[in-house]
């Protein structure tokens, strides 16, 4: 059977419409058809190579959600049909300890969607059944994609690090992450917090959820008031201002990748029982769970829809920051 991919050959370079044969799926695997696929700055960065993973042809996308069309050996064949969503992982090896103990996205031996393999800019993308999440009722297929990367990403510091309802949240950067991080941490129970350098963003970030919004530039005026910081930012801040506006116990949750290494001063994590963590998306499990969250709470991204013969469109316009929030493409491919 012929496929459709959007790959790029070289490095930076454009994406490219081409056929391709399907593979069938390996053992406990299973292959869905496309039928929306999320655009997450991390498929940018592996067209550019910034990790140094990147092998050609890479065909991007790990947000997608779409109908199971084909098992492979050891899976139910009562999946076919099924509405499934996967995201930055497709497989684990299931028998180290990270994964039988939960953790199976510390796994030595992770497949990543589009590292090694080819993702869901497709027609059709093929994932270990573990890491293809069923999409339950009261979850819109369309807008679900963003989910499965950028909001397991958020999701995760909350329900991994057992955040308490009563916790004061900051969430730093409202942009394709942080609206979910607002909308999550909202319906968790916290006190909610938008620091932004965006003043413009605040009537929106209320809308997500954020009780409070606040500039981060006034942040050295919030000495020791947040249990939790989530940093989705990318860029390099004022650190002795963030960490100081933990509260004693604080935990500041380190999302974004700063191209500089972040200088972090001692004596506050002494002082105050404070942590820095970061986080890689989550297990099945929480995956599982958060899908279950999102149709209880009515918590979706917001995203813009176009079709998937503009994914070009798609990623010029992330590169420059054009999206509120998220783009979601549209199969056919
Ligand atoms: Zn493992
Ligand atoms: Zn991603």
């Amino acid at each position: 059977m012929q496929i459709t991919v959007w790959q790029t050959t070289t490095l930076g370079g454009a994406l490219q419409r081409t056929e391709a044969q399907l593979v069938e799926p390996a053992a406990d695997e299973a292959t869905i058809e496309v039928l929306h696929c999320g655009l997450c700055h991390s498929d940018v960065s592996m067209i550019d190579n910034a990790w140094g993973v990147t092998s050609l042809p890479l065909v991007p996308g790990h947000e997608a959600v779409g109908r199971v069309v084909a098992v492979g050996e050891g899976v139910d064949p009562a999946l076919v049909g099924q509405l499934r969503g996967l995201g930055w992982i497709a497989g684990s090896c299931r028998h180290c300890s990270w994964c039988l103990g939960g953790d199976a996205n510390l796994c030595a031996s992770l497949e990543s969607t589009i590292v090694g393999r080819s993702g869901g800019f497709a027609s059709h993308v093929s994932a270990h059944q573990d890491w293809l999440i069923p999409i339950p009722e009261g979850v819109s297929a369309a807008d679900a994609g963003p989910l499965f990367c950028g909001g397991i990403t958020v999701f995760a510091p909350l329900i991994d690090e057992e955040v308490s309802p009563t916790a004061r949240v900051a969430v730093i950067g409202i942009g394709g992450l942080g609206h979910m991080a607002l909308q999550f941490a909202r319906a968790w129970g916290c006190e909610v917090t938008a620091l932004t350098t965006t003043a413009a963003k605040a009537e929106e970030a209320r809308g997500f959820g954020a009780h409070r919004v606040e500039m981060l530039a006034d942040l050295p005026q919030q000495a020791g008031r947040y249990d939790l910081i989530i940093n989705t930012s990318n860029h390099d801040l004022d650190w002795d201002a963030v960490v100081g506006a933990l509260a004693p116990r604080g935990r500041l949750h380190q999302l974004g990748v700063p191209t500089s290494p972040i200088p972090l001063q001692a004596f506050p994590f002494i002082a105050g029982r404070r942590q820095f963590t970061g986080s890689p998306t989550s297990s099945p499990a929480s995956l599982l769970k958060m899908v279950d969250f999102c149709a209880r709470h009515g918590i979706a991204p917001k995203v813009e829809h176009l079709p998937m013969a503009e994914v070009n469109t798609a990623i010029e316009r992330l590169r420059r920051g054009d999206v509120r929030y998220r783009f979601v493409l549209d199969g056919p491919a």
